[in-house]
């Protein structure tokens, strides 16, 4: 039961950052709400293998309730979050609830953007959430079974023609497996049509893929691709998006499935509570996470602008929005236990990790720069490893170990419906 006397911490969000502080105030003495508008936790690192049917998404995702069952000091409520009122010290949810806090903790995630043309968001799907992934699944595999249905052979082409926008880990990530699913998964499946002639375009604005990268593992990785079939197209932009294609600024590409991987746009928390936010809209925060002007709120992860010590931005992944949860969480337990709080945020860089494929991977840790089948187990490792609870790593292995030997991917079901018009 919570009390009056304790403070009352409000953690808007349960991902990385938000579930990180909820768990490490557990033998604090406060109460503790955290508000998410779905009722699980998701890896998003993982999400492109629910899009290209290697996992299914409950290998990814787990009820917020559970995660925090044994933690007595904790409530889980689902619930949408529209405003804060700063000067009441009230978190407001869209149904008009308001929950009182000491601490507020905001860690409401990004999503991408479509770079002022919104309108291509039906057509083409990004990845953030279990329900885009899923979609992108249902599109990938009626593609196929169209193209299958189909005698055509331009319409075929369209069909299995797959262009993916924006060349960072999740763009690269989704040609690999989108060329895997095609060369090895299907290849065997269909009769009128053969699933390795599908064309994977990759097309990216800047003149390399992973631009976070150094340029050697840049290189790396799109000849990893091209070996696998993908065509990498740089310094390409896309200036339009429709139901048959893409246009770039030279030329068209025929392709009825297009996929998303480019721009980020923070949540709206900033605006919430009134802190200046830089162009995609993260928190600009103090160095000690809160917000300028009000000790008392955080913002963390892929919503807040998180600076290091020589002021550099730290990345938006998983691990920094984690290490800034154990943060905050430091700075409540500190306060309430009558100490000063910890000045300042450090965050510390445990490398960058993408895989292309099948024994593809890249690894960048320092000076170390890491290629092929090594970084790949090592990368495989590292992901089975963070992954919540022991049934879903044991799951998750297993089916990758299964993958691996088989070349198949067995979560290729249809389900859902498609609001885009798109049968
Ligand atoms: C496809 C993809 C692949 C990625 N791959 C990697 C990777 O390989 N390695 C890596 O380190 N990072 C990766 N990332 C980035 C990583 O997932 C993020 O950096 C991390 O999730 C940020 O954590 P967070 O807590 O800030 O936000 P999130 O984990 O996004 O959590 C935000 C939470 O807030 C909730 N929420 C949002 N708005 C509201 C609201 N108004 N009311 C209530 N609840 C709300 C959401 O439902 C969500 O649960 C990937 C991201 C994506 C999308």
């Amino acid at each position: 039961m919570h009390s009056p006397d304790r403070k009352k911490v409000v953690v808007v969000g349960a991902g990385f950052g938000g579930l990180t502080t909820a768990q490490l105030l557990a033998r604090t003495d406060v109460d503790i709400t955290v508000v998410d508008r779905r009722n699980f936790h998701l890896f998003q690192p993982l999400l492109y293998q629910v899009a290209t049917a290697g996992l299914n998404p409950s290998d990814i995702a787990w009820p917020v309730r559970s995660v925090l069952r044994h933690q007595s000091n904790a409530r889980v409520l689902l619930g949408d979050v529209v405003g804060v009122d700063t000067d009441a010290r009230c978190v407001v949810l869209d149904d008009g609830r308001r929950l009182p806090y000491d601490y507020l903790v905001l860690a409401t995630g990004a999503t991408h953007t479509y770079f002022g043309h919104d309108e291509w968001a039906g057509i083409a799907p990004g990845l953030k959430r279990v329900d885009d992934a899923t979609l992108i699944r249902r599109r990938l595999l009626m593609a196929f079974e169209r193209a299958e249905n189909t005698d055509d052979p331009v319409l075929r082409r369209a069909l299995t023609t797959f262009v993916i926008v924006g060349a960072g880990p999740t763009g690269v990530e989704m040609a690999g497996a989108i060329a895997e699913l095609a060369q090895h998964a299907l290849a065997s499946d269909f009769r009128s049509m053969d699933p390795r002639d599908t064309r994977i375009l990759l097309v990216e604005g800047a003149s390399r893929v992973l631009g976070a990268f150094p340029e050697s593992l840049s290189e790396v990785a799109r000849r990893d691709l091209q070996r696998m079939g993908v065509e990498v197209l740089l310094n390409a932009q896309v200036i339009g998006c429709d139901e048959r294609g893409v246009t770039l600024k030279d030329h068209r590409i025929d392709a009825h499935t297009i996929i998303w991987a480019a721009g980020v746009a923070a949540s709206p928390a900033a605006r919430w509570v009134g802190c200046p936010a830089d162009r995609a809209g993260r928190a600009i925060v103090s160095a000690d996470l809160s917000v300028p002007g009000l000790r008392e709120v955080f913002i963390i992860g892929d919503t807040a602008s998180m600076k290091t010590a020589d002021g550099k931005l730290v990345p938006g992944v998983a691990p920094a929005a984690k290490q800034a949860g154990e943060h905050v969480a430091a700075c409540i337990r500190a306060e309430v236990q009558g100490k000063p709080r910890p000045a300042r945020f450090r965050y510390r860089n445990f490398g960058n990790l993408a895989t292309i494929g099948r024994n593809s991977a890249v690894i960048h840790y320092g000076r170390l720069k890491l290629s092929g089948g090594l970084a790949w187990w090592l990368w495989s490792f590292a992901h089975i490893y963070f992954l919540i609870g022991m049934r879903n790593r044991t799951l998750v292995a297993i089916q990758w170990f299964w993958n691996y030997l088989s070349y198949g991917r067995g979560a290729r079901l249809i389900v859902g419906s498609d609001n885009s018009g798109k049968p």
